[in-house]
């Protein structure tokens, strides 16, 4: 069990500026809380919201969501009132542990319209403060980590079960890669436990063969990359069963006709070393092609970033490369949890060179975009079976993507004009665009853009004048960043 000392002592050694008197509160109000409580384990209960606190440590998380984490279930489960939490550790904390509080309650129904509205709720809830999410996510991490102590097969089904449709995709849509993966792989052993059984125990086999080859591999790779003089760390990861069952269903394909589960990764230090690699690779191997993606020029709308290719290796043996920056993994591994570590630098596009402050706070927020997206969808459909379809199938389908000159992406909800593309690069661009080519020719302000479209816009020198902006503010595809910008401009020219 963590002690005391050593959470603090984690935060610390990535946040300096911890509050260590509040970690120090919190540690000792949660333990003396569930006091003799234990877990069907048979351990302390403490010891639970510990782990979660530890599991929110390797995200580098501020010290108020470490704090929410130790005090998570004291309302839930313990004589702790939330009155209590507001009065000894203030109002962000005490909303923060009810809204993990809130989500604590909901449970996932067979029944298609309760689980829709629960699922409604959900996001309701998770959607004022990113950071209850990723207190229940690491909450249902521990959970599932610790689910074969749970007794009743009704129990544990329904929540790997709940894990599967909501936590783990909700995981993948916040860029939490490693994690949904980890829940996908718990809920998988614990919902189709004789499938599982029987890959993890053909995975041990092909493993012994294909080792050698792989460590041959990055042999190779490492003489390479070291001639280059292109420092790297070169790792090999195993697929994971339930990624190669989904790939077995997928491709209608046999245990024994895997022919890859290992996967190469190559960390690197810049953006320019990664192509670099790459084409040392290609050089070295023959590729099979269809299968090199770059999801650097283009990344996943979850943020995620990387080259992916592969390759023929020796033995005519397939293997899977990825190649990317070591913050690029980061942010792969950790989705919205690194961009608080990465929030000082301009990780997001370089399209800026010096953003204000305001503009960076605009920048980071379009991460959070989808949830509000969602909230839209939620708004707007009637039945709870429509909201649950809706969620679940396509969250993006209302956005395009278009790509400055110098071919930066810039992510748009659907029917958006140029005039939006500017004030998405940089207001000041907004305000004083005149014109736009879209794919090489002239374009009429009012153009909807299309996805892939390429937009250059036509500035004017100085402001143009307020009544070139007046159809717009009628317009209703008019979004909030332009009325927040024009009515203020408007009154300072016409006072
Ligand atoms: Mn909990």
């Amino acid at each position: 069990m963590l002690r005391q000392f050593e959470l603090v002592d984690r935060v610390k050694s990535y946040d300096p500026k911890a509050n260590e008197d509040l970690l120090n509160r919190a540690y000792v109000y949660a333990m003396k809380a569930h006091g003799t409580q234990t877990r069907e384990s048979g351990d302390s209960y403490f010891s639970h919201p510990l782990e979660v606190a530890g599991i929110l440590t390797n995200w580098h998380l501020d010290s108020i969501t470490i704090a929410t984490a130790l005090l998570h279930d004291t309302v839930e489960d313990t004589l702790v009132t939330l009155e209590d939490i507001h009065s000894i550790f203030g109002e962000e904390i005490a909303s923060l542990v009810d809204g993990v509080t809130k989500l604590s309650r909901l449970k996932f129904k067979s029944d298609q319209d309760k689980q829709a509205e629960n699922f409604r709720k959900f996001i309701l809830a998770m959607s004022k403060d990113l950071r209850v999410l990723l207190v229940k996510l690491a909450d249902r991490i521990h959970n599932m980590r610790t689910l074969k102590y749970v007794k009743s097969p009704e129990k544990r089904q329904r929540i790997a079960r709940e894990t599967m449709e909501i936590y783990a995709p909700l995981a993948e849509r916040i860029g939490m890669h490693e994690i949904r993966s980890e829940l996908e792989d718990l809920s998988f052993a614990e919902l189709h436990s004789e499938i599982y059984a029987s890959i993890s125990h053909t995975l041990e086999h092909m493993r012994k063969k294909e080792e050698n080859l792989i460590t041959q591999v990055i042999e190779k790779l490492h003489e390479i990359l070291s001639k280059e003089g292109i420092s790297s760390n070169i790792s090999g990861r195993e697929k994971s069963p339930y990624s190669i069952w989904r790939k077995m269903q997928r491709k209608n394909i046999t245990l024994e006709q895997l022919s890859d589960i290992i996967a190469l990764r190559i960390l690197v230090k810049n953006l320019s070393d990664c192509f670099h690699v790459l084409g040392c690779i290609h050089s070295i191997y023959s590729m099979i092609p269809g299968r090199f993606k770059d999801y650097i020029s283009v990344p996943k709308d979850n943020g995620y970033q990387s080259l992916h290719t592969t390759i023929i290796g020796p033995f005519n043996h397939p293997i899977e490369i990825q190649i990317r920056t070591y913050e690029m993994h980061d942010i792969a591994e950790m989705g919205v949890a690194a961009h608080w570590n990465y929030k000082e630098q301009n990780f997001t596009t370089n399209f800026l060179t010096e953003p204000n402050s305001e503009e960076k706070v605009r920048k980071e927020g379009s991460q959070y975009r989808w949830v509000r997206e969602l909230l839209e969808i939620l708004e707007q459909t009637s039945t709870p079976k429509e909201v649950l379809e809706s969620t679940k199938l396509e969250m993006f389908a209302d956005q395009v993507f278009c790509f400055t000159p110098i071919n930066d992406i810039i992510p748009l909800s659907k029917g958006s004009t140029p005039v939006d593309f500017a004030y998405a690069i940089h207001s000041s661009l907004g305000e004083r665009c005149i014109g736009a080519i879209v794919n090489g020719k002239p374009a009429s302000l009012e153009t909807i853009l299309e996805n892939g479209d390429q937009v250059e816009i036509i500035t004017a020198k100085n402001q143009p004048s307020p009544s070139i902006w007046k159809r717009f503010i009628a317009d209703k595809l008019m979004r909030p960043s332009i009325r927040k910008t024009i009515p203020s401009k408007q009154s300072e020219t016409l006072s």
